[in-house]
């Protein structure tokens, strides 16, 4: 098989690869495991070390990793390049805080010596998506490296490129050879990799049925997993917001990467009294994006990341007109790339696909409810449950409802954004488990107690 990675805007191809045959992955694998020996009998500041060596390198190379990531996934290149800034602050992140988070956490039971220490697992398979190919490598391999475990990547099948120069970045950086190591190989090759138990632990993000498959066969090997999967999150606007403010972020939630983040703001939830207000002044947002050339530095929209998400964006659209929509269609056409223009639909019905599956682009679906208990039901109203935004004049009034609605991550006037200090993930059909800060640290370690009597 080869991989190919195509420019979504000029549909031309980037860069070819031939896969990894499954006697090549067992023979990486390893030599991953040799590696892991060595890595994790270093000291957490020796680990330490590597990771600052890591987050000097990617600020060095950043415009050169951030024309691969616009190059195969579209990305408009400022967001590129903020990526990039991205992955070395978590590296920055645990440089400064590993060692306490990992430090031995002393327990009185009456024995000599009680105590917990966190020790890494060994192997561990990162399977991750394309919609920042750099940000989700580096979201769950820093965290998982640090506390002494070594990982192996299967990325999306469109960004091979980004792959393998992940993987160039902690060899730049001086880190032990298969201390990080991408394997080019589709998902039946990763799915035979955990049926035949050769890695220690699993952390997919990607769609739900990705999820579930993997889930399924991590249970079946008794195989520990991080699953970070979709979002439909919730926009909730309440009548004594700032509705300037709220707009520019909805505008800004909605529309970055080309509406393709599972954290992006995906429903519009507003109160009937401001609805009218609230969408002229969101459609003025809007129409401010520019839509265009994603290596162009004005761009605020590009193209979405493959050719087939154009036909699954029009038939959500479809069915939201078949259901009565008016959609406001904003931009301007592009002569090529493949483009699907920032679309929001007033007046949404719960029934439509814009509101009820997670749609991956940039479509905005505008809810109208009456008050705060149905605000909060429609919120909490689909299988997701990874963020969620609330804007309000009244902080208790909005932190109230954060405390109602069933997500991982809330934000009051402000929006859903990972940060390496907090935890990140969700419940219901978004994941199982948490990466980031000291609880992500943790996922891929045995917490082990220790007694001395
Ligand atoms: P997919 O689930 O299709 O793919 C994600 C990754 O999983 C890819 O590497 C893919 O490989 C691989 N994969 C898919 N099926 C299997 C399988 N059965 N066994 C092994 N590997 C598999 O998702 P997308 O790439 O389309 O990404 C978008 C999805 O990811 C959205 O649902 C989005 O919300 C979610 N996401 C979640 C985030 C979070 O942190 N919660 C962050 C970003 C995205 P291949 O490309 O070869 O098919």
């Amino acid at each position: 098989m080869v991989f190919k990675s195509i420019n979504p805007y000029t549909e031309e191809v980037n860069w070819e690869y031939d896969s990894f045959s499954f006697e090549d992955c067992e023979a990486h694998i390893k030599k991953s495991r040799a590696a892991f020996s060595e890595w994790s009998s270093l000291s957490i500041e020796e680990r330490t070390g590597y990771l600052a060596r890591a987050a000097e390198v990617l600020r060095k190379n950043s415009d050169i990793y951030a024309e691969i990531i616009t190059k195969e996934m579209g990305k408009p290149i400022k967001q590129s390049r903020a990526e990039v800034q991205k992955c070395a602050l978590v590296c920055d992140y645990y440089v400064k805080n590993a060692a306490e988070f990992l430090k031995n956490e002393f327990v009185d039971t009456g024995a000599e010596k009680s105590y917990v220490s966190f020790e890494p697992l060994g192997v561990i398979l990162g399977i991750m998506p394309w919609n920042f190919p750099f940000w989700q490598v580096f979201k769950f391999a820093i965290s998982a490296i640090c506390a002494g475990n070594v990982c192996v990547l299967k990325h999306a099948s469109n960004v091979p490129k980004s792959a393998l120069e992940v993987e160039k970045i902690f060899l730049e950086a001086g880190f032990p050879e298969y201390v990080f190591k991408s394997l080019l190989i589709d998902s039946r090759t990763a799915m035979e990799i955990i049926k035949k138990d050769m890695v220690d632990g699993i952390s997919l993000t990607g769609s739900i049925n990705a999820g579930s498959e993997i889930g399924e066969l991590a249970g079946k090997t008794i195989m520990p997993f991080v699953l970070e999967l979709g979002g439909s999150d919730p926009f909730i606007v309440l009548e004594d917001a700032d509705i300037g403010r709220a707009a520019q972020a909805a505008a800004k939630s909605r529309f970055l990467n080309s509406g393709q983040g599972c954290i992006a703001a995906k429903r519009f939830i507003v109160l009937e009294a401001i609805i009218e207000d609230f969408t002229k002044t969101f459609e003025l947002e809007v129409n401010k994006l520019k839509v265009g050339n994603p290596m162009d530095e004005e761009t605020d929209i590009g193209p979405v990341a493959r050719k087939e998400f154009v036909k699954d964006l029009e038939k959500i659209l479809e069915d939201a007109t078949k259901k009565g929509a008016e959609p406001l269609i904003c931009g301007k056409d592009c002569e090529k790339g493949f483009f699907f223009k920032p679309t929001i639909i007033p007046a949404a019905s719960l029934d439509m696909e814009a509101c009820s599956v997670e749609v991956f682009g940039p479509i905005a679906p505008l809810i109208t409810v009456k008050d705060d208990d149905e605000a909060v039901n429609v919120a909490n109203s689909t299988e997701f449950g990874l963020g969620a935004e609330v804007w309000s004049g009244n902080l208790d009034r909005a932190e109230k409802m954060a405390k109602r609605i069933r997500s991982g991550f809330v934000a009051v006037n402000g929006m859903v954004r990972s940060d390496p200090r907090l935890p990140f993930g969700g419940i219901k059909k978004s994941g199982i488990g948490r990466e980031l800060s000291h609880y992500g640290l943790k996922e891929f370690t045995n917490i082990k107690a220790i007694v001395v009597n």
